[in-house]
């Protein structure tokens, strides 16, 4: 038990136990979904 984590780090977007503060599948999910909004929000809003 010398490898107790202190800190519990978890996705800050699905909450599922992540060395990230985000996850990496969130982290494809966010960038593509910024991407996307950012295409079809230019300058709807
Ligand atoms: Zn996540």
């Amino acid at each position: 038990m010398s490898d107790a984590p202190k800190k519990k780090s978890v996705c800050m977007i699905c909450g599922k136990p992540s060395p990230k503060t985000i996850c990496v599948a969130c982290a494809g999910i966010v960038q593509g979904d910024a991407l996307h909004h950012k295409k079809k929000d230019e300058k709807k809003k």
